[in-house]
Order: C-alpha cells, then structure tokens, then sequence
C-alpha cells in the first residue's frame, strides 16, 4: 500500500525531548525534533525531507499570506502498552485533506504519500509520543501556495510539511456555549466543508466576542436564517434528545468529522437511535423546557468529546443535567480512548499501527 518515497533525512543535532514535561503539557507550544517538508513544482512533489523542525523563508509577496490558498489536517497519535504507536483512522485525515485541497486548487498529496510519510515521520520522532493517559502526539500535515507573486491565481508551487506536538486533554472543563445568531461561518456553495486557513480567521472575531460574554465556545447556525444548528467552534456537535443522537448532515457548509464518524458508528452499533438531521434552534429550545435534552457534546480529534453543559440563546443560559449523570457521551469518550490506546480490539480497522 505505502509508496517508497526518495525522503532525504537531516537529524537533529540535538533532541529538545528532555525539555518537555509529559505531566505538563501546553496544548501547541511544543513541536517535536523533526518536520516533514516537500514542495510542489513543475506538477511534481519532490525535494522530500525530514529535517530538524525550524522556521521557513518565505517571499512577503507569498501568495498564502496575503490569499490563503492553504488546507491542512489534525490528527493523534497514542502509545500503545506494548509501547506501539497508534494512529487513529490517518487514511481519513488523508482523504479528507484531498478534498479540501480540491476545493482550494491545490494540487493534492495522495493518500500514499500522505501515509508515507507520516509513518516516516512518526518512526523517527516515535519517542515524542506521550503515554500517560489523556496525552497524545497531535499531528499537523498543512498544505499551502508558495508563489511569490501578488496577483490571484492558483499558486505554481506549493509546499506540504507534517510536524508534530505532544499534547494534554484539551478541555478539562465542560464548556459553555452561545448559540449564534448574527455571524456565519459557512455558507451554501462556500468552503465551510473545506479545513482551509481562512474559515478559521474568520471565526476569530465571533468567537471572540462569545468569549468576552463569558462563553467558551460558539454554536453555529445556518447562513441562511440562523435557525438550524450546524457545527460548534472546531469541532462538529451532537445532541441526544429523549434518547436519540441528532446531529446536522454533513455537507457544503458542516465539515465531515471523523470523530462524528466514529462515534455515530459506535451508537448505531450499541442500538441507540441516530438521526442525521436538521435539528432547529426552536426544536432544541423545546428539548431543553420539557426536559427532554439529555446530553449535548462537541465531537473533533482535539477534545474528542467536549461535555456542553449550558447552551446561551438570545442572551438566555440554558442548562443541561449535570455532565456527572449522562451516559452516552462518557461511554463514547471511554471507548474511542480505549480503541486509540489498543486497551480493547480494534474491530473497525481505525487504528494504523507503526
Ligand atoms: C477539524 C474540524 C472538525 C472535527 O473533525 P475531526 O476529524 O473529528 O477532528 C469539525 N469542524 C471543523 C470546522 C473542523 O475544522
């Protein structure tokens, strides 16, 4: 399956491993000895690397900069007890990568190149990969234009680099969220399916202003009325209402979580009702007054699950039952932790061993 790929290697003179704590880890300060790093010219990816992880030299006129032609991926890796490292469902990320790269014009690193060099990658770093339970190695491939021209157009070349960071729990807290009814972050026939540079920039200022009311995340809504719920902060959300699991479909405007996967895989295998559906606000506001509203979660690789435990509407808090008594979400929680630590069989093919 993994092409043999022509990867130079320059290591690094000295490893920062023993600078970093793995009982203390900051989410996305500190990156691993060593990057991954090709270009694209001339219809080609080549000059393929793997050097000391360190800054890049850039035009000011890089059209990435200035345009954002530029996708990228988010995804972990674990320790297994036989100390193995466990790469959760990377093919995904790699598929996923191609179709946002698609969307954006950026001529697409193939699934086995991808792959490839990931694994190289991670064999080479593999003692970066925490194992003390709740840490992983966060993996960040990102892809993006490297022209120095200042006119818009599909850059010529592009540059694909992975790196890595060890990470802690990314939420320890259940978070707070506010239903927002003003600002879009995605619309029909846009890139909101796409994990490109700017939707993240253009959520900034939303978030910011969620932030300073007191919430830590947004909920998203339709750009067309506010009125369905689509996708929260970076991460996709799933609310179970008198015992079904309901989540927006995926489509232009709701990026296709593999945490969504899994978990609407792994319900529908416990029996539990799942709808992949509109759900709107008005609905929801219903759930929460009769009490039907049982759980609500965040799903992504950074949190896995991240517990909701009020929901703010029109500058209203709503509360949900104390996280301390739901079940469904702690059970998903437990189990995908179990599957990507190889603690219980892997019966689906998610994990990639190396
Ligand atoms: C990455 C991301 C998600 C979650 O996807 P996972 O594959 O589960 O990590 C959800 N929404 C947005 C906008 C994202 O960027």
């Amino acid at each position: 399956m993994i092409e043999t790929l022509d990867i130079a290697f320059e290591r690094a003179g000295h490893s920062r491993i023993t600078e970093f704590d793995e009982n203390n880890i900051q989410f996305g300060k500190v990156y691993s000895d060593h990057m991954f790093m090709a270009h694209f010219k001339k219809g080609y990816w080549k000059d393929m690397v793997i050097k000391p992880f360190g800054n890049l030299s850039i035009s000011p006129a890089n059209t990435t900069l200035h345009y954002g032609q530029s996708v990228f991926e988010g995804l972990k890796a674990n320790r297994a007890k036989n100390g193995d490292i466990l790469v959760f469902r990377p093919e995904a990320n790699a598929r996923r990568m191609i179709k946002s790269a698609e969307r954006m014009c950026i001529p697409p690193v193939s699934e086995e190149m991808f792959m490839a060099t990931m694994t190289e990658l991670l064999r080479i770093d593999r003692d970066w990969v925490p194992s003390k339970p709740g840490t992983s190695l966060y993996i960040r491939p990102v892809c993006f234009g490297m022209d120095p021209y200042i006119g818009i157009r599909p850059s010529e070349e592009y540059a694909f680099m992975i790196f890595t960071s060890p990470v802690g729990a990314y939420y320890t807290e259940p978070v707070t969220v506010k239903i927002e009814t003003h600002f879009t972050r995605a619309a029909a026939g846009g890139v909101g399916a796409a994990k490109t540079a700017g939707n993240y920039a253009a959520a900034l200022y939303p978030a910011t202003l969620a932030q300073k009311e007191g919430y830590n995340q947004l909920i998203w809504t339709d750009g067309v009325h506010h009125e369905y719920i689509e996708e929260s902060g970076t991460m996709n959300v799933a609310f179970l209402i008198d015992g079904t699991l309901i989540t927006a479909p995926t489509g232009d405007t709701i990026l296709n979580g593999i945490t969504r996967d899994s978990i609407l895989t792994l319900a529908r295998e416990w029996g539990i009702e799942v709808e992949e559906r509109k759900l709107s606000i008005k609905d929801l506001m219903i759930a929460i007054n009769s009490g039907n509203l049982n759980e609500a979660f965040g799903i992504g690789t950074a949190a896995t699950i991240a517990p909701i435990k009020s929901i703010g509407y029109e500058g209203a808090d709503y509360n949900l039952p104390s996280v301390d008594s739901w079940e469904l979400a702690p059970k998903l929680l437990k189990t995908l932790d179990d599957i990507k630590t190889g603690k219980v069989e892997d019966v689906h093919g998610w994990v990639y061993r190396i």
